[in-house]
This record gives structure tokens, C-alpha cells and sequence, in this order.
């Protein structure tokens, strides 16, 4: 898929998001105080990527995770960007930026994916 591809087929703060490595603004997303029962799948390629049964409200603005869907549908990069080290997270299907993972999680995953809610679709239904 080239970059003519997606910008046509995302919307600006998509695009600017998934494959410019954007960020959303804090408290801004549609997805972060969501509770609802469903998938999370990516908003680029539509790959499942979460569970609201791992949703947790991590308070820091964005829906966050504590874990992503077997099956390496979630993809781990180094980020030395903005002069911090962080683990950038991708999907796997289209490499689509969705945020970053931290060790800081609440939960026994210890694992906080911080996810902007322009890289995924929220698909209703029951858990899996
Ligand atoms: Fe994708």
C-alpha cells in the first residue's frame, strides 16, 4: 500500500496518525472512557488489535490496554523520537502507528498499551 493509497482511504487525522506517527490530543478521543463490550480493530486495515476485556481507564487520556490480541497483530518498535526511549506499537497487518506500550500497567500484565483512538474501530459485540 502506498501513501496515495491511505490518504485516500483514511481521513486527515487518521492519516496523520497511523502513518505519519501523529498523536491525539489528550482527553480528545472517542475511545477513552469507553466501556463498551467489542474489538478494537485497527482503523487503517481493520486487523483486530484488542479486547474491551483488557480496557482499563489508565487516566492518561488515551484508551489504554493491557494487552494486545495474540498473534503478533500488535508490533513493537524501539522509539528514541523527542529524546525519550519508548516502545512505539504498530500494526502488524499494515504497520499503522497506534501509540506506545509501557511497563507501568496496574493490572498482573504489568503492560500499559496506549492507544490513540483514531487508529482503531471499536466493533460492538460480546467478548471473545
Ligand atoms: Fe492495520
Amino acid at each position: 500500500m502506498d501513501e496515495e493509497f491511505w490518504k485516500k482511504k483514511l481521513s486527515e487525522e487518521e492519516y496523520r496518525v497511523l502513518r505519519q506517527k501523529g498523536t491525539e490530543a489528550p482527553f480528545t478521543g472517542r475511545y477513552v472512557s469507553t466501556h463498551d463490550q467489542g474489538v478494537y480493530r485497527c482503523a487503517g486495515c481493520g486487523e483486530e488489535l484488542f479486547t474491551s476485556e483488557s480496557k482499563f481507564d489508565s487516566g492518561c487520556g488515551w484508551p489504554s490496554f493491557d494487552a494486545a490480541l495474540p498473534g503478533g497483530k500488535v508490533v513493537e518498535e524501539a522509539d528514541r523520537s523527542h529524546g525519550m526511549v519508548r516502545t512505539e506499537i504498530t500494526c502488524g497487518k499494515c504497520g499503522g502507528h497506534l501509540g506506545h506500550v509501557f511497563d507501568d500497567g496496574p493490572t498482573p500484565t504489568g503492560l500499559r498499551y496506549c492507544v490513540n483512538s483514531v487508529s482503531v474501530k471499536l466493533e460492538p459485540g460480546d467478548e471473545k
